[in-house]
């Protein structure tokens, strides 16, 4: 816990952790009111100590209504949103909490090999999505941005994992710290910042991006990145943090596993490592549902597991050299982002239409390879000759050289490289500096809509049991052990965190979520009927 960056450094005491467990005395009376807030319990807790008074209260109630007295304290804060509303374990006091966990490379349908039998359970109990789509390109730091700020990459400003920005004459490189926690570098407002902002303690577990925004707001609580760190300590570390007392206790928890994206890109995505892999972040996924079963939680902390991306096989790809392809222009290559892309910048004195004219002509000759997206500027610069529409087939099957499609939301931002070559599947791109070495035998990075890049969400606790009631309020389900939600993009991510923490929606960031997206799967008032 050394390493752990505190500005309230209160940890709860022996007794206090104790009293969060199983041991507790769930028939103690759980409406406890604390500093005159009304409190929210399970009902399987109150329900029958309450009923010998019921028929008193209501008549006292409708006395007090009558002349205009309240029963029951009101919050002392914001009663719209109920987001200072305290909630009852049985034996302490909590506030709306969300804890999310990330599972680098958790691919949609690893859930389907029969490995995840607690991640299955969990969801079943709770829900899951049939897959969350990532954003292009779907990379790790791209796509841990675009879930902590609601923003596609071209708006959140980490549009690789490695990037030339030609404004700060500098390069981007997610391994290094000068720039992975240089906050300059990061645009939008991640949700830890929101929250904090709205005075909600955050905690951050190594979340892939910086300690600090630009303007200067950090998480709490902060552990920093370390590989290789036990499973076994970070769910010490998530519990700890839960376990703190309520005045210094976190609200939205924030985690971060590496391990089966490196199983993934080591020995691939079909690979025994990546199975029992998979086994293991399962048993993680069961042990802290679990923990927080034992604390009497799971009616107040929602728990969302998902990924940030899948994992292709790429054990034998087909390599395509391409400065071969482009020929002498290659020389004018002064940048080069995007592994696995290949996002091109070139020297004023290049002659780019002459790489273009070959990239269109290789096109033509050998469709299906890869994708070229050029800038519109080439499309409209009477110099650039070459006819770049005649090289889009009309087939979105072939090879196509063609703007930035929309789809992407990847094109408002002077980080993309002005030329943006996009392998398909099955082929690597290269050229003979870097040869053929370095490949991973499974990787990322390729169309946001292909399948084996789509990641997970998992979610448990009462956010998935809104969902479910509001799903069978609508009548699309008559079976509310078992929810699926259809597939959705991660971008709307931000939104949930912020209304299930109770955030007002003035208090949060522009992003690039549906408006209304999660209307369908939380009733009105759900979170706020015991205020
Ligand atoms: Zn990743």
């Amino acid at each position: 816990m050394s390493n752990i960056h505190r500005d309230a450094d209160t940890l709860a005491s022996p007794d206090e952790r104790r009293g969060l467990l199983s041991n507790v005395d769930l028939t103690a009376d759980a409406d406890t009111d604390v500093e005159g807030q009304p409190t929210c319990t399970s009902p399987a807790l109150s329900s029958k100590k309450r009923k010998p008074f019921a028929g008193f209260l209501f008549l006292l109630s409708l006395i007090l209504a009558i002349t205009g007295f309240e029963l029951w304290p009101r919050p002392r804060h914001d009663t719209r949103s109920g987001r200072h509303a305290l909630y009852s374990n049985g034996t302490h006091e909590f506030k709306k909490t969300v804890l999310m966990v990330s599972i680098d490379g958790l691919r949609a349908d690893y859930l389907d090999r029969g490995l995840t039998p607690h991640l299955l359970d969990i969801s079943r109990e709770g829900v899951r999505a049939k897959y969350m789509k990532p954003v292009f390109p779907t990379l790790t730091f791209p796509n841990h941005w675009a879930l902590m700020t609601g923003l596609y990459a071209e708006s959140h400003g980490i549009i690789a994992n490695n990037f030339w920005d030609p404004v700060f004459k500098d390069s981007f490189h997610y391994a290094h710290v000068e720039s992975a926690q240089n906050p300059s570098w990061w645009l939008g407002e991640p949700v830890w910042e929101t929250a904090e902002r709205a005075g909600i303690i955050t905690a951050n577990l190594m979340w892939p991006g910086p300690w600090s925004t630009s303007s200067g707001v950090n998480s709490t609580y902060f552990i920093p990145w370390q590989d290789k760190y036990p499973l076994e300590e970070k769910l010490s570390n998530l519990l700890e943090w839960i376990d703190l007392p309520l005045e210094t206790r976190p609200q939205l928890i924030l985690g971060y596993e590496p391990s089966l994206d490196q199983a993934g890109h080591a020995t691939g995505p079909m690979s025994e490592a990546v199975n029992m892999t998979l086994a293991a972040v399962d048993l993680f996924a069961r042990n802290l549902t679990q923990a927080l079963g034992e604390r009497n939680l799971t009616h107040i902390v929602d728990v969302i597991f998902v990924s940030d991306h899948g994992m292709a096989d790429t054990s034998h790809p087909t390599w395509l050299y391409v400065d071969e392809i482009i020929g002498q222009p290659w020389e004018g290559v002064i940048s080069n982002d995007g592994w696995p892309s290949m996002g091109l910048r070139f020297a004023s004195d290049t002659n780019v239409t002459e790489a273009l004219e070959r990239l269109c002509q290789y096109t033509l000759a050998h469709p299906g390879q890869f994708d070229v997206f050029a800038a519109e500027s080439f499309f409209t610069d009477p110099t650039t000759s070459v006819d770049l529409i005649a090289c889009n087939h009309g087939e979105m099957d072939a090879g196509t050289m063609q703007p930035m499609p929309e789809r992407y939301h990847f094109s408002a931002n002077y980080r993309i490289a002005p030329l943006w070559i996009v392998p398909r599947m099955g082929y690597a791109l290269t050229n003979h500096e870097y040869g053929e070495g370095g490949m991973s035998t499974g990787n990322h990075g390729y169309d946001n809509d292909e399948p084996s890049m789509r990641a997970i969400f998992v979610a448990h606790g009462p956010f998935s049991q809104d969902t479910k009631a509001a799903v069978a309020a609508r009548g699309e389900s008559q079976n509310l052990g078992e929810y699926v939600m259809p597939g959705f993009q991660n971008v709307e991510i931000y939104n949930l965190v912020v209304r299930l923490l109770g955030i007002d929606a003035a208090d949060a960031a522009i992003t690039n979520g549906t408006a209304g997206f999660w209307d369908t799967y939380i009733l009105p008032d759900a979170r706020t009927s015991c205020v």
